[in-house]
């Protein structure tokens, strides 16, 4: 069919997490080594006119969700700019943006005027001096980011936290209750073996059934559902509106129902988180491809996706870093 991708899986690939920036104010320690600045140069990443075509192609060939990402994205400059371009692509029916929140206070109102339907913030701790050990960041400012993108009318918000052992596995409960206080979505998130820092994190892996056995205790978990196909199995605590995701791609993967491929700063397209498999269009689009030209290239880079990740199998393979690729 001309206007989806199936990959040679026969999955269906309709959502595309778009990679504005690889460079972060942050520093999770999991995620970016301290001091890192080894970014891509300018004139390697994709313009917004780059991006906006390559989008506007992907929307042609069935993709509908696209999820700005990074690194952090409010980091790229004018990035509303980008959102409401994108926004306003035929085919393109949902808009959402990956952020730690540390911009947000500024930029929530003219992201949603832009056309950016829903966010998820990174928080995974609610004591400063911890969220400044493990991010170097302020807590604060993503606090008053989160309640300036709840003003705005942003929705749903979705919080990740990445559990870990030892660091801040003690506060599930509490950050259950913070979402249940502010209407948010909780999704916890397994560690991954991406980069040495993810490597470096493994230790602290937590099986999520182990936290939901422990939620268990205190709130009533039924089944849940969010809408958006995502990769998150969701239980609704019983009395509220609360959904809360697990994101287990170490101790359950999801791989046979992905539908998503990443597209870095640089133009790369990555076809899978825990995998090298990747395609180059940055060359292509340089040299003056056609827009037929660029859909024969997407197809051929589809074709590339793997089957699955080997995160456990092979935990040293993915040398980039998440921010490299977006998570
Ligand atoms: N800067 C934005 C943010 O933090 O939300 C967007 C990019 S960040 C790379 C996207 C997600 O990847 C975050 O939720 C982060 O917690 C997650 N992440 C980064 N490194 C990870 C790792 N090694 N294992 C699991 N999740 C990771
Ligand atoms: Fe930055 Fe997000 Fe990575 Fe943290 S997880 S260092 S906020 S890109």
């Amino acid at each position: 069919m001309d206007n989806q991708l199936i990959d040679a899986y026969g999955r269906s690939i309709e959502y595309l997490r778009l990679s504005v920036t690889d460079q972060c104010d942050l520093r999770c320690f999991y995620c970016m080594p301290k001091g890192f600045k080894d970014y891509q140069e300018p004139e390697h990443w994709l313009s917004f006119d780059e991006i906006e075509r390559v989008m506007r192609i992907f929307g042609e060939l069935g993709t509908k969700r696209i999820r700005l990402t990074g690194g952090e994205p409010l980091v790229r400059k004018q990035l509303p700019q980008l959102a409401s371009r994108l926004a306003a692509l035929p085919g393109i029916e949902d808009l959402s943006l990956s952020t730690n929140a540390t911009r947000l206070s500024k930029h929530a109102v003219t992201l949603k005027q832009a056309g950016i339907s829903r966010i998820n913030v990174s928080l995974d701790t609610l004591k400063p001096e911890r969220f400044t050990e493990i991010t170097s960041g302020k807590l604060d400012k993503v606090l008053a980011g989160l309640m300036a993108a709840k003003a705005a009318g942003l929705y749903p918000i979705k919080i990740n936290m990445v559990v870990m052992k030892g660091i801040n596995d003690d506060e599930v409960e509490d950050i259950v209750a913070f979402c249940i206080e502010h209407g948010f979505t909780l999704r916890f998130i397994e560690t991954m073996p991406v980069g040495d820092t993810g490597r470096n994190a493994a230790d602290l892996f937590v099986d999520l059934k182990e936290i939901k056995q422990r939620l268990e205790q205190r709130f009533e978990l039924v089944p849940g559902m969010m809408p958006g196909g995502g990769p998150a199995r969701y239980s609704r605590v019983a009395g509220s509106d609360i959904n809360i995701g697990f994101i287990t791609p170490m101790s359950q993967h999801f791989c046979d129902t992905c539908n998503r491929v990443r597209l870095s700063v640089d133009g790369t397209l990555y076809m899978c988180l825990g995998q090298e498999h990747k395609f180059e269009l940055r060359p292509l689009l340089r040299a003056g491809i056609s827009d037929e030209e660029l859909k024969t290239a997407i197809r051929h880079a589809i074709n590339l996706k793997p089957e699955r990740h080997e995160f456990n199998e092979k935990p040293e393979q993915v040398i980039r870093f998440m921010s490299m690729t977006g998570g």
